[in-house]
C-alpha cells in the first residue's frame, strides 16, 4: 500500500487532517521505522483508544497471545534486549527491542521505555498491549505497563542471547548478534536526518553466506577485509532484501580469528526464492521466455541515471540522454518467474558486442529495437543459471544478476546422463 493510502485510512479513523498525518508518517518511515509501527505510534499520539483498553488484562502464557488481545499480563524470560533510535514527534526516541519466552512460546516486545532489561531476566509485566506485526500479536511494553523482576527465574527452552548466522537473518530480526568477515565496505555521505553524514555500507560474509549492511555510525573496526562480532544490530529491509543495520547502540569488536565466508550460493526453484520476499545472493536456473521492453540499447538521464523515453526523464524533463546496454529477460522454471536484470557488462556478453557495436547497429537499421532483437535472437529459449540478488515488490519479482550463463546440463544431456544409468 502507499504512503498515501496509509494516511488516508489514519486520517480517517482518527478524524483528523491527513496531510498532517502524512507528514508525521512519512517522517516516521524515512527514519526507517516500520510501517505498521509508525501508524500504531500515530494512534497513539492522536489519541485513538483502541490499544488503551480500560479492562483489567488477564494472565496469559505467551502461546495463549492472539492478535484479538488488547491487553495482557504476561511472565516472561527476557531473551534478547536491543536498543533503537526513532524520531517520533520531532524527537529522537530510544526503543528497546527484544523476544520474551515462556515455556509455552516466544514473542517479540518493543519497550518505549527505559526498564532496564537484560538478556536472562525474568519478568512479570502487567498491562502490556498487544499489537499486530505482520500477522503476528508482539508485546507494546510502555507507560502503562507494571514491570518486575521476578526473583525466581523462569527455565525456558530456548537459548537467551541473539548469536545467529547471516542465512538466518530475516527482516524485522531485532537484537541480533554475528560473526563476520567485512567482504565490502564502502564510505559515502548521505542526507540524513541531521544533516549531511557520512556512514558505511557494503557486504558482511560468514560460513552461512553473504548479507548487505549499513552502519549509521562508522565503526573504525569495520573496514574490507577485517572480522569482526557484531553485538545488537536489527535487521531491515532494503531495496526488497534484508540488510544488517549497525547501529550506535550496537557494539562492534575486532575478532581474533579468521571468518571462512561460505561461497555456496543458495540454489532455489524460481517459486520458492519469490515466496521469500526477497533474497540476498541466489541461484535459480530456467529458461528465457522473453527478452522485456527496454532491453537492448536504452539511453539513461545524466541527472539521476533512470532509463527515458524520446529523450524525457520524468523529472528533469528534456535531457541529453546517456546511451547505455541492458537487458530485462523473463525466466521461468515451472515454479515461477521473475525478471532478470543484466547490466551493461553482461548485456555485452550475451549481445556478443559492446555499447559502441549497438550504436553502431542501430545507426545502420535506423531503429535502435534491431539491438534487443538482436540479443532475443541469442537467448530466447535458451536454458540459463541465473545469481544474482533478488528482490520482490508490487511490481513484481527483480532479479539483479551477477552472472547469467548458460546452464551446462541441457535438457538432452540431463535425459541422456539419466538414461546411461539406467543402463549400467
Ligand atoms: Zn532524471
Amino acid at each position: 500500500m502507499e504512503l498515501d493510502n496509509h494516511a488516508e485510512d489514519l486520517a480517517s479513523d482518527l478524524g483528523i487532517d491527513k496531510e498532517e498525518v502524512k507528514a508525521d508518517l512519512q517522517n516516521l518511515v524515512e527514519y526507517s521505522v516500520p510501517i505498521d509501527e509508525a501508524k500504531q505510534s500515530l494512534r497513539r499520539k492522536y489519541g485513538d483508544g483502541s490499544s488503551g483498553g480500560s479492562n483489567t488484562p488477564s494472565s496469559k502464557e505467551i502461546a495463549e497471545i492472539t492478535t484479538d488481545d488488547s491487553n495482557v499480563t504476561v511472565t516472561g524470560v527476557v531473551l534478547t534486549t536491543g536498543k533503537r533510535s526513532i524520531r517520533y514527534q520531532g524527537d529522537d526516541h530510544v526503543i528497546v527491542e527484544g523476544r520474551l519466552a515462556d515455556e509455552t512460546g516466544t514473542i517479540d516486545y518493543t519497550a518505549w521505555e527505559d526498564f532496564g532489561l537484560s538478556a536472562g531476566d525474568t519478568i512479570t509485566a502487567g498491562n502490556a498491549s498487544v499489537r499486530e506485526w505482520d500477522g503476528e500479536p508482539e508485546l507494546n511494553l510502555g507507560e502503562s505497563t507494571s514491570l518486575s523482576f521476578d526473583t525466581d527465574s523462569l527455565t525456558v527452552p530456548y537459548e537467551t542471547g541473539g548469536d545467529a548466522q547471516l542465512a538466518d537473518l530475516q527482516t524485522g530480526d531485532r537484537a541480533v548478534n554475528v560473526e563476520v568477515a567485512v567482504v565490502d565496505c564502502e564510505r559515502r555521505t548521505i542526507d540524513g536526518r541531521d544533516g549531511e553524514t557520512e556512514i558505511l555500507s557494503g557486504v558482511f560474509g560468514d560460513e552461512s553466506g553473504r548479507l548487505p549492511f549499513t552502519n549509521w555510525d562508522p565503526a573504525p573496526e569495520i573496514e574490507e577485509g577485517s572480522t569482526v562480532r557484531i553485538e545488537n544490530a536489527y535487521v531491515q529491509e532494503f531495496r526488497g532484501v534484508p540488510e544488517v543495520n549497525v547501529s550506535e547502540f550496537s557494539t562492534v569488536t575486532t575478532l581474533e580469528r579468521a571468518v571462512d565466508v561460505g561461497v555456496e550460493t543458495t540454489t532455489m526453484d524460481v517459486g520458492a526464492a519469490v515466496a521469500t520476499g526477497g533474497i540476498y545472493d541466489v541461484e535459480v536456473v530456467g529458461n528465457v521466455l522473453a527478452v522485456r521492453e527496454g532491453s537492448g540499447l536504452i539511453q539513461r538521464c545524466p541527472e539521476c541515471y533512470r532509463v527515458i523515453q524520446k529523450g524525457q526523464c520524468r523529472t528533469h524533463g528534456d535531457v541529453d540522454g546517456i546511451d547505455d546496454l541492458r537487458v530485462k529477460a523473463i525466466l521461468d522454471d515451472g515454479t515461477g518467474a521473475v525478471t532478470v536484470v543484466l547490466d551493461d557488462e553482461l548485456t555485452e556478453q550475451v549481445y556478443g558486442g559492446t555499447l559502441e557495436d549497438a550504436l553502431e547497429q542501430a545507426r545502420e537499421a535506423m531503429d535502435q529495437e534491431v539491438v534487443a532483437d538482436t540479443i532475443r535472437e541469442h537467448i530466447v529459449g535458451l536454458e540459463y543459471r541465473v545469481r544474482g540478488h533478488l528482490s520482490v515488490d508490487e511490481y513484481g519479482a527483480n532479479l539483479d544478476a551477477e552472472s547469467f550463463e548458460e546452464s551446462e546440463d541441457e535438457p538432452t544431456v540431463r535425459a541422456s546422463a539419466f538414461l546411461e544409468e539406467v543402463h549400467s
